[in-house]
């Protein structure tokens, strides 16, 4: 039988072939269902199991969407790290095989993140099922990954998609001891891969070496990259594309709760049929669709780590409209911790948002530093060409326009902010530094 030949996951096959499906797998009735799963399937791991005793919450007696909000208590970060690497477990070392990943730490201490063989699997299938793998993906593509293989599961994953597809890959890892990233652009060189799987500053790195050497990205066939583990703007990814001459697309999940699915259109889908999302106002009433807020999310396919109403800390908007790719799911901007908002002038802004700004302009360098103080806003840039002054009164005119404060902007060589040809430091690097709170604002990821 085909379906089985295939190993393939019933919903997975299901997704791929009738994605119109998905507006069924989304109705009140089934989420319901699968959130009494979700919370009776939880009292498997010690954390629920007291958790929820404590909180009185029978699974029978969740009736409607709102009773889940009402009775399941919210799960925070701090309460995942204090249960410890195997408190969250709801399937013992010894009954499947379990593989282990983490949060980077620098926020709070590492969040344990754990998934079964099967679930990864699973994970696997359906990604490979998606539209945006199924068109711009084929067993001829060579695939150069350049994610993180440890700590993380991002590497492990993308070899997996790509082995499920029949693809070539070429598994490098993020600027490591094995492959710094002189050794990458020569690996690039000799093999000619036509996707690249890579953080985005790696990416922009790769460009950097290779104009250093005077060889023009866009004259190596790349057709794709996506880059993932790090924020990258909707104008950041487009300047990206135009380095290399590709699509470029961002691949980017909620903290600790998984990934969201891009489409074709460098849009984030949210996979509702695998996560329930509540939007929350800082007052703790529900934001109205469309609206920022706060997330709180409950995967509900999860097999090695239930995890119920986890405060993310991310700050979220949805918005129900259709996507022009046609995919029956809610779009999804992730605007990043609340933490991290910089407040400029009259308005709060997130990192990510100020960086869009900045890349309306063709800006081609590994990095970038924004420094807030009370006069105003200092940037500095990252920038390889001839058109320097060009670019710098562009930056501060579009800077200045949307934020109404004073801008001063200096352009340097590409190496002046970031060793774009080192391995990479151990610690987040800060982007974006604001001297009117007194604390330096992360942006980085991976
Ligand atoms: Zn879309």
């Amino acid at each position: 039988m085909k379906l089985r030949s295939e190993n393939m996951d019933l919903k997975a096959y299901m997704l791929r072939k009738y994605p119109g499906i998905l507006r069924y797998a989304n109705s009140d009735r089934m989420v319901l269902k699968r959130l009494r799963k979700t919370v009776s399937y939880a009292t498997k791991s010690d954390l629920y199991r007291n958790k929820l005793k404590q909180a009185g919450v029978v699974p029978g007696r969740i009736r409607s969407l709102q009773d889940f909000k009402r009775m399941v208590p919210t799960t925070t970060r701090e309460e995942i790290v204090k249960a410890g690497p195997y408190g969250m477990l709801a399937v013992r070392p010894g009954e499947k095989c379990l593989i282990y990943s983490q949060t980077s730490g620098t926020t709070g201490g590492h969040v344990p993140l754990w998934v079964t063989k099967d679930e990864i699997e699973r994970s696997v299938g359906l990604a490979t099922s998606l539209p945006v793998f199924q068109n711009l993906m084929s067993s001829s593509d060579i695939v150069a990954l350049c994610y993180p293989y440890t700590r993380t599961l991002a590497g492990r994953m993308a070899d997996m998609i790509n082995q499920r597809r029949g693809a070539t890959i070429i598994p490098m890892g993020t600027r490591n001891n094995m492959y710094p990233p002189e050794e990458v652009v020569d690996t690039i060189l000799r093999l000619r891969p036509t996707i690249l799987g890579s953080v985005a500053t790696d990416a922009f790195s790769y460009a950097n070496i290779l104009m250093d050497r005077g060889i023009d990205p866009t004259s190596l066939g790349i057709k794709l990259i996506v880059s993932g583990a790090e924020p990258l703007s909707s104008n950041r990814a487009k300047v990206l594309g135009k380095v290399f001459g590709c699509k470029a697309l961002s691949l980017l999940g909620q903290n600790e709760v998984g990934v969201a699915i891009p489409c074709e259109h460098n849009v984030l889908h949210l996979p509702s049929f695998a996560m329930f999302t509540e939007v929350y106002n800082d007052d703790g009433t529900e934001a109205a669709p469309g609206e920022r807020g706060y997330s709180v999310v409950t995967p509900t396919w999860r097999e090695a780590q239930p995890i119920l109403r986890y405060v993310t800390g991310d700050v979220i908007r949805l918005h129900e409209d259709p996507c022009p790719c046609g995919l029956p799911l809610p779009t999804m901007e992730i605007l990043g911790r609340k933490i991290t908002q910089l407040r400029i002038g009259g308005r709060k802004y997130f990192p990510i948002e100020l960086e869009d700004i900045l890349y309306r302009s063709y800006i081609n360098g590994p990095w970038y530093k924004m420094v807030l103080e009370s006069g105003g806003l200092h940037v500095s840039i990252e920038h390889r060409g001839k058109d320097r002054d060009r670019t710098m009164e562009e930056v501060s005119a579009n800077l200045k326009k949307e934020l109404g404060t004073d801008v001063t902007v200096e352009i340097l060589p590409p190496g002046s902010l970031y060793d774009y040809k080192g391995v990479r430091p151990g610690k987040a690097l800060s982007r974006i530094v604001d001297r009117t709170s007194g604390k330096d604002q992360l942006i980085e990821g991976a």
